[in-house]
């Protein structure tokens, strides 16, 4: 289940925020699927290395 969210959007961006069956929110990498716990992404920049090269494309699903 994906949810919406107000955080960053310059990181977020990049990610799905996901809601998993245990209650927990995870973040989801629109480039590569890895999933991340959504606090290690408001602290970080952002695991910007494995987006792919071409930013304008957005992939969902
Ligand atoms: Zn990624």
């Amino acid at each position: 289940m994906v949810l919406e969210t107000k955080r960053n959007p310059t990181i977020w961006k990049h990610f799905d925020l996901c809601l998993i069956t245990d209650n927990h929110e995870m973040a989801r990498c629109n480039g590569c699927g890895k999933f991340m716990s959504s606090r290690q992404l408001d602290s970080k920049e952002t695991h910007r290395t494995s987006l792919p090269r071409d930013q304008g494309e957005k992939r969902k699903g």
